[in-house]
């Protein structure tokens, strides 16, 4: 069987299929045009989210048995399209809900405390010590939306942090000693909201200008879930206004977000769509994709 990496996955992740038998190469910046002249001779792909598999890349993949998707979003693939096609789409999503809710974690303290702002005060020579003055997250109300794997991760930190945790997820009904509750009561008495939602229809702009003015004045929002979740013109706007004290984005409508202007705002930190990447969890990731590809190929 022939196994194609299409992006960057742990070493360990290439050494443990080859140990499964599987005959693996990788070429981790492949282009779609290229991919499209050489899936034909594979069985399995394995892809995080750079590598787009859409209809036309599908309709040549022949041999094609298995996309392997290390991560957890399936956005990057038409995944009802390639099932049509006989061919199974696995992902592995349990693996980076502790490095996204640590990230999520990082934000609020880098909200309350200003900490990117302060260092590049510090790095322009000043000492501005009055303009810094905090808020303790403690004691504060974070409102999670999505309380799935990450959302729920985050929730436990949050809590051993002293926070009240507060959750809205029509989906969930065993709610672990947190409380569910409507959308709109989230909004109303979080100090703190936290994304954790796939991005679809129903979450489109979930955070949008309507949202935003249910929500309490000088509010904060943290969104390490998809761009699109979040309207990012409305943000602007209520961090303009001063309605929104602080964001922190790690994803963006549009990725990288060239031209926005969020980031004109000192209110406003970000990262380059990081949530998932640290150490431990890409080196999760790369035992997954193994175990996922192990499993399928014993199964055909
Ligand atoms: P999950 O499926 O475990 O949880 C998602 C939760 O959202 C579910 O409980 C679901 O019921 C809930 N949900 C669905 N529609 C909703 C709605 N309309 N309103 C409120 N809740 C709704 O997924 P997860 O592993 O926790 O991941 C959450 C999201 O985080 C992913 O979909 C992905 O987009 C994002 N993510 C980002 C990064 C990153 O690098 N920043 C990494 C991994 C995942």
């Amino acid at each position: 069987m022939k196994v194609l990496i299409c992006d960057p996955v742990a070493q360990s992740a290439v050494e443990g299929i080859k140990n499964i038998g599987l005959d693996v190469e990788v070429n981790d910046s492949i282009s779609v045009d290229e991919l499209m002249d050489v899936i034909g001779e594979y069985n399995a792909i394995v892809v995080r989210s750079r590598t787009k598999v859409r209809k036309p890349l599908i309709d040549k993949a022949e041999n094609l048995k298995v996309i392997v998707r290390g991560g957890v979003g399936l956005d990057n693939i038409d995944v009802a399209y390639a099932e049509s096609k006989g061919i199974s789409v696995l992902n592995t999503p349990a693996a980076s809900s502790a490095s996204v809710a640590e990230l999520a974690i990082g934000y609020l303290f880098a909200l309350a405390r200003r900490i990117p702002q302060t260092t590049a005060s510090m790095r322009a020579g000043l000492w501005e010590k009055k303009k810094f003055k905090g808020t303790e997250i403690g004691g504060k109300i974070l409102g999670v939306i999505g309380f799935g794997r990450i959302g729920q991760e985050t929730a436990k930190r949050a809590s051993a942090l002293g926070m009240d945790v507060i959750a809205y997820d029509p989906y969930i009904t065993a709610d672990d000693g947190h409380v569910l509750v409507p959308l709109d009561e989230l909004l109303a008495k979080s100090d703190y909201i936290t994304l954790h939602v796939p991005h679809m229809e129903s979450t489109h702009h979930i955070i949008n200008a309507e949202s935003i003015e249910k929500m309490k004045d000088g509010v904060r929002i943290i969104n390490c879930a998809r761009g699109g979740v979040v309207d990012e013109q409305a943000l602007y706007e209520a961090i303009k206004s001063g309605k929104v004290a602080g964001a922190a984005l790690d994803v963006f409508e549009k990725e990288p977000p060239e031209g926005s202007s969020l980031f004109e705002l000192e209110e406003v930190l970000g990262s380059p769509h990081i949530g998932a990447s640290t150490v431990e969890g890409q080196g999760r990731v790369g035992s997954e994709i193994v175990e996922r590809l192990a499993d399928f190929f014993k199964e055909v």
